[in-house]
């Protein structure tokens, strides 16, 4: 790979490396924009087949994180690190506080968080070696699990679908395919039911689909079969890539609205589904509560201000949606004129001189 060719493509700022062979880390930290705020993103452990696609994961990762970040509406950039390694062998104390020090050298321009192989365990490491890791267990005063907050902020995503289609938010009656019963879909059932609508869920794990089944009458299908299910809402809440050419001519839904990250295999599938006149709500939108949640840590965290702030996804991505009928032009193009725009107007903003 050409780093600053790719850089210049990405428009990154900042690629480090970092290497501690007595810890056996090996590491690659991407800052893509640090216009709004410091650069905010996961730590991801993981096996690569060379090191250009390790670097490639981190550019695609943090330059992801930006978006997400900007249209939530939080003063903070994308950045992501990479962690070359197998989690489930290479996983010490040693590696992770080691990291934790590289990135105390970074002097605030990135934020670690839990990502893809990593725990709330391993921040807790990081965290003995620096301040600017969050996503720290509830019982050692953090955020813990995001996942009622991200799966609120989906819930509110769905409501802003239904008022863009309906004019209104009443959800009785509607009927919700959910890929994956796990931490997220399983509370998006929850809240679904509460509020009068169905839904059909489908998971491999058959505890998951139990523990569903054991609170609510709904239907349940084989993982293959969720696409073609006849329903108003498609909500993927398992795994990226799944809007794809084989997927998208099997749905029977009004709309797409789920928490899964990467959603669209290619941007072109987002184009696919407008021409089909299906109302794809943009990941990095609706499923921005699980990072508003990690935000929240940095003032000093509290749960009931991070719900708030989830609640306000329904709004930006309302806004989104009226864009992306105004200009004619699929929703996920709209997201992303909705995260640049912001930049560029709160990033002049900040050229001006203060004194500290
Ligand atoms: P989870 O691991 O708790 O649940 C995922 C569920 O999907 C599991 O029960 C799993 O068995 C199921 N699954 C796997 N393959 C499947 C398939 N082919 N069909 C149907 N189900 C399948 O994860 P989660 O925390 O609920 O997150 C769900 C998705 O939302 C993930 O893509 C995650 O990256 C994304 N997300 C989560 C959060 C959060 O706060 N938890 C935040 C942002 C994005």
């Amino acid at each position: 790979m050409e780093v600053f060719k790719r850089l210049k493509e990405t428009r990154h700022e900042q690629v480090v490396f970092f290497r501690d062979p007595n810890a056996g880390l090996r590491a690659i930290v991407a800052v893509h924009s640090t216009v709004l705020g410091p650069a905010i993103g996961g730590v991801r452990m993981s096996e690569y087949a060379d090191e250009d696609a390790a670097i490639e994961d981190a550019l695609i990762l943090s330059r992801a994180l930006t978006y997400k970040a900007a249209c939530a509406g939080v003063n903070l950039g994308g950045g992501h690190t990479v962690v070359v390694g197998d989690p489930r062998k290479h996983r010490t104390e040693a590696l992770f506080r080691s990291l934790g020090r590289f990135i105390d050298s970074l002097n605030g321009r990135y934020i670690a968080a839990e990502g893809v192989g990593t725990t709330v365990e391993d921040m807790d490491y990081i965290r003995m070696e620096t301040k600017y890791v969050v996503g720290i267990p509830s019982s050692k005063g953090g955020s813990g699990d995001p996942s009622p907050v991200c799966a609120f902020g989906v819930f509110r995503g769905l409501e802003a679908c239904e008022i863009f289609l309906s004019g209104g938010d009443d959800i009785t009656g509607l009927h919700v395919a959910v890929q994956g019963a796990g931490r997220v879909g399983s509370r998006i059932v929850d809240m679904l039911v509460a509020r009068g609508a169905t839904a059909t869920i489908a998971d491999p794990d058959p505890e998951a689909v139990a523990r569903v089944t054991a609170k609510h009458p709904v239907s349940v299908v084989a993982p293959d079969e969720i696409y073609d299910v006849a329903c108003d809402v498609f909500s993927p809440c398992a795994m990226g890539g799944i809007l794809n050419d084989d997927t998208i001519p099997r749905l029977r839904c009004k709309v797409v609205a789920g928490s899964a990250n990467n959603q669209l295999a290619e941007e072109r599938h987002g184009a696919d589904l407008h021409r089909r006149g299906i109302l794809y709500a943009p990941d990095y939108i609706i499923n921005s509560g699980g990072l508003i949640n990690v935000t929240e840590e940095i003032p000093g965290y509290d749960r009931e201000r991070a719900m708030r702030k989830a609640a306000g996804i329904r709004d930006v991505l309302l806004t989104v949606l009226n864009s992306a009928r105004d200009n004619a032009i699929p929703t996920y193009e709209a997201a992303d004129r909705f995260a640049e725009e912001r930049i560029e107007r709160v990033g002049r903003v900040r050229r001006s001189y203060l004194a500290s």
